[in-house]
Formats: structure tokens, C-alpha cells, sequence
């Protein structure tokens, strides 16, 4: 009987208000669908740390890669919906992937609660340093002179490099063999090594290398020219417009995760999108940081809505699917 009681106590103040004021009391996976030290394993290091410090907890980052992200995702989909497993995704895992998927085990905007709006960062065209072009257009005619010679990393069908691709084939006229990798950041060091000759990535993957003269960037997929990179053109700029591509981060929890816990978790990451060193590291690498605004729930779940809605008739024009 004791026993009982105790339960349903347990059982009540796991669901209510007072587990929510005890959260959290343990340190808090974030699961990442891609490879360590590629673009959203990198947000979520440098955001998650930050996070962790103001909750009184440590982050503990869990890579789950593979399939564009999907495995992860749904992952997190499946948690425990208590605070302790929450995910890291971006335009491509939590929207386009969506569109693209037709057998996913979840529902990627039903089973996942979004906590907070991350910031957001343009691709690069970048190539090997073996690529012999000076511009975008002469790389465009290599492209098309040579389609058997060059082969293009993507993290996998739907992720961001893949979205970018879809709207450089587009504007370019281009097709060139793509090679899937479990995130860009091993992508990068074959691209480095000329293993694959080029890739449409996140300024936060391709900058770092672009400085180190380890890489070419051409162009910028953005209207205006990045302030982290103010040499690089505009794909516009370049020759090639309508290759505007911006891939924006979020934070998830699983569906039925506590309102209390939600808010806690978007309030820790308004303070560490507030902190000037968190800043700083982000701008350095083309990031665009949200309002606080922006990155409430209500607003971020709007936004995912708007941009499922903006890119599924996209895709599905794009023909662009995996049953
Ligand atoms: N964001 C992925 C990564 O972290 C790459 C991608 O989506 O293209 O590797």
C-alpha cells in the first residue's frame, strides 16, 4: 500500500509543475544527426556549453548520424519526453526531410515540440584547391566540360549541402555525381584531400578551411555578402542568381515534454544567443543570430510551419524523394 502511495506520488511529480522546478538535476543530452565537428555538431557544442551553464547542468552531445539526419531525429522523437533528451536539427532534418522521406517512423511535426530557433548561416561554393577555375562562371563551365571528373559531398539526401545543390544544379544548369557523407565534416577533409572535388556548404564548415587556404570559395548562396567573409561574392553577384539558401538551426524535445520544461530550456538558450562571446564564435563563422523574439516557441513554431509549407511544393517540383 505504502508502496503504491509512493508511486503515484512519483508518478505525479514527474508529470506535474514540481518536476518541472526540480529540472533539471541532471546533465541533458542534446542528440546531433550528424558527424562530430560538421556545422550542427558545432552549434551545438558551442551553444549547448553555454546552455549547460546556465541551467546547472552539463550538455552532453550524442551523434546520431546517418540518412540525412533522419536517424537522429528520430531518436529524439521517441525519447522520453522529460527534459533529458532533446535535439539539434536545421532546415533540412526538421522540414525538407519531411517532404523528401515517405517512410519516416515519426511525425516530424507532430511527435517534436520546438524549444528555441538557433541561428541561421549561408552556404559556400567550395571547391578543392585541384579545381582550376578563378570564378563561378568558369567553374560552372568546368562543371559542364568535365561532368565525369567531378564528384560533390552532401551530409545525404535533404540536408543542407543537398538542399544547396538542388538550387545550384538549378541556377547553373550543372549535374555532377554526389557522394552522401554522414555530416560535412568529414566531407570537408575529403574535399581538402581532392577526394571529392566540391561542395555547397554551411559557411560555418567551409570558412574556417576557406581561411586556411585549404579550400575555394566562390560564392555566397545569399542576397548580401556575409559580414564574416565580405570578399566572398554573392552567387548573384557571381553570375548565378536564385541560389539564396540559408540554413536556420532549432532545438527539439519530444512531444509531451512539459510547457515548464520547454520554457526553461528556450530561456537558457536566449541567454547563451545573448552572451557576447557566444556571439562573437558565431558571427566569426557566417551565423545570423535571432531575436529573442524570433527564437520563442510559439514563434519558432510558426516559422517551421511557414517554411514546411514554403518548401514541400519545392521539393516535390524538384522530384526529389526516397521511398
Ligand atoms: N548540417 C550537416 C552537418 O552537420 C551538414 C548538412 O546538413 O549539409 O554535417
Amino acid at each position: 500500500m505504502l508502496r503504491r502511495t509512493a508511486l503515484a506520488l512519483f508518478a505525479t511529480a514527474f508529470a506535474g509543475p514540481a518536476f518541472a522546478q526540480a529540472y533539471p538535476n541532471k546533465p541533458i543530452t542534446i542528440v546531433v544527426p550528424f558527424s562530430a565537428g560538421g556545422p550542427t555538431d558545432v552549434m551545438a557544442r558551442i551553444v549547448g556549453e553555454r546552455m549547460g551553464r546556465e541551467l546547472g547542468q552539463q550538455m552532453i552531445i550524442d551523434n546520431v548520424t546517418g540518412a540525412a539526419g533522419t536517424i537522429g531525429v528520430g531518436k529524439v522523437a521517441r525519447s522520453a519526453p522529460d527534459g533529458y533528451t532533446i535535439g539539434i536539427g536545421h532546415l533540412g532534418t526538421n522540414v525538407v526531410n519531411g517532404a523528401i522521406y515517405k517512410n519516416l517512423n515519426y511525425d516530424l511535426l507532430g511527435d517534436l515540440v520546438p524549444i528555441a530557433l538557433l541561428p541561421s548561416n549561408p552556404l559556400l561554393v567550395v571547391t578543392s584547391n585541384q579545381v582550376p577555375a578563378k570564378d563561378l562562371k568558369e567553374l560552372v563551365a568546368y562543371l559542364k566540360a568535365n561532368p565525369d571528373k567531378v564528384s560533390g559531398g552532401t551530409a545525404g539526401m535533404g540536408s543542407g549541402s543537398h538542399i544547396g545543390v538542388l538550387a545550384f544544379f538549378a541556377a547553373t544548369g550543372t549535374n555532377y555525381q554526389l557522394v552522401p557523407y554522414r555530416g560535412t565534416g568529414p566531407a570537408a577533409q575529403d574535399l581538402m584531400a581532392n577526394q571529392i572535388q566540391i561542395m555547397i556548404d554551411q559557411s560555418s564548415n567551409s570558412l574556417p578551411h576557406v581561411r586556411a587556404g585549404k579550400i575555394r570559395a566562390y560564392a555566397v548562396t545569399a542576397k548580401q555578402r556575409n559580414a564574416a567573409a565580405p570578399d566572398i561574392p554573392t552567387t548573384a553577384e557571381a553570375g548565378f542568381p536564385g541560389i539564396e539558401v540559408a540554413i536556420w538551426h532549432g532545438l527539439w524535445a519530444p512531444k509531451g515534454t512539459p510547457p515548464e520544461i520547454i520554457n526553461k530550456l528556450n530561456a537558457a538558450a536566449v541567454v547563451a544567443l545573448k552572451d557576447p562571446e557566444v556571439r562573437r564564435r558565431l558571427e566569426d563563422l557566417g551565423q545570423d543570430i535571432p531575436t529573442p523574439e524570433q527564437m520563442q516557441p510559439a514563434a519558432f513554431t510558426a516559422y517551421q510551419k511557414a517554411e514546411f509549407a514554403k518548401w514541400k511544393p519545392i521539393i516535390e517540383k524538384a522530384g526529389v524523394k526516397v521511398e
